[in-house]
């Protein structure tokens, strides 16, 4: 809820200024569910569109405990030193409920959340996966207008989350620990698919020659699968969110892949792509809302769920009697 909503215009004129108050009510005001809210927040996004766009952003996932909170902490830390603005966002529809996510644990990033260069966003509290995901990438334009130069994205590896990162971000990396299986470590291989890199976390101490070992084995592991349409062979590095090392290794790569995409015309094709993901999204769900709020599809609806439920009704002569409802008129 919006206790006072400004004009598209000073959110604007905020945003570009790189004022962080206004910045965090832009994208409170984008997280909003309020319907006027949201076409607020539309107009916001179309006025600030043509200064978006600059940012490399960067999902990241893994199980919960592989150390996603530590790690970004280090590698935020080690791309400030690098002259870059760095903002992170998380999308985790749970993890309101179980404050683990991210910034449930606001110590762990205490230092990069206190950096001025640095802007740490928990999740939103959406409902739904989409619902959250539609709002993270309106929240990063937002923080690209405001002159952030990474961005990046955190989610749990263990839901659809990961789907939904994937189509929104530019280099996808998946965080893992050496030693335990790919099964105990929950990662689904359509995962270890998705990923443009991997980084073999808690590499320190006597864990290193392990981590080396597994570096080999995923490296194995991700020949085997088809090569991806870009030529890109996803880079396994191995690094301690710890001690820090390592991270710069994993920061050389995700440039060399941004180098290796740029070269290609493929990098401005996947976000161009992704774009039009977003509008078919967009599409369906505000579409399937209408569907569901209209008074005589609400009246119709239970007994006929009942009934496809029960095997007494066909699905598709229903939806289209439903949709015949819709569209009456
Ligand atoms: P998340 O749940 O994926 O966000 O994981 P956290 O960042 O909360 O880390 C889980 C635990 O692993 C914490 O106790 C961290 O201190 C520890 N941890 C994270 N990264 C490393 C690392 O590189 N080396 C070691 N030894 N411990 C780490």
């Amino acid at each position: 809820m919006i206790k006072k909503r400004k004009s598209v215009e000073e959110y604007k004129a905020g945003i570009l200024a790189g004022n962080r108050a206004v910045l965090a009510q832009a994208i409170t005001l984008v997280e909003s569910n309020l319907s006027a809210d949201s076409d607020l927040a539309s107009a916001l996004v179309q006025e600030i569109l043509p200064y978006t766009g600059n940012s490399i952003r960067i999902g990241i996932t893994g199980v919960p405990g592989v150390g996603k909170s530590t790690f970004i902490e280090a590698f935020g830390r080690i791309l400030l030193d690098q002259g870059k603005k760095v903002a992170v966002l998380a999308v985790d529809p749970s993890s309101q409920k179980t404050g683990g996510s991210i910034l449930g644990d606001k110590t762990r990033m205490e230092k990069l959340a206190a950096d001025r260069r640095a802007f740490i966003r928990p999740s939103p509290s959406g409902t739904t996966l989409g619902g959250v995901t539609s709002k993270t990438r309106e929240s990063m334009l937002i923080c690209e207008a405001a002159g952030f130069d990474v961005i990046l994205v955190e989610t749990v590896g263990v839901g659809q989350s990961e789907t939904a990162v994937k189509g929104m971000v530019d280099f996808f990396l998946l965080l893992m620990l050496a030693g335990a299986g790919d099964e105990l470590q929950g990662i689904k291989k359509g995962i270890m698919e998705m990923a443009d890199g991997i980084l073999i976390n808690k590499a320190d101490g006597d864990t290193i020659p392990a981590a080396k070992r597994a570096k080999n084995h995923y490296q194995n592991a991700l020949h085997l699968f088809p090569p991806s349409e870009s030529g890109w062979y996803p880079s396994v590095t191995i690094g301690s969110s710890l001690t820090g090392d390592g991270l710069f290794d994993c920061w050389k790569k995700i440039s060399e892949y941004q180098n290796h995409m740029v070269e290609r015309g493929l990098w401005n094709e996947n976000r161009a792509k992704q774009r039009l993901n977003w509008l078919d999204e967009s599409i369906q769900s505000i579409l399937g809302k209408a569907f569901l709020e209209h008074s005589e599809i609400q009246k119709r609806l239970p007994e006929g769920k009942e009934a496809v439920k029960n095997g007494t009704l066909n699905p598709i002569a229903f939806a289209k009697e439903l949709t015949g409802l819709f569209f009456k008129e």
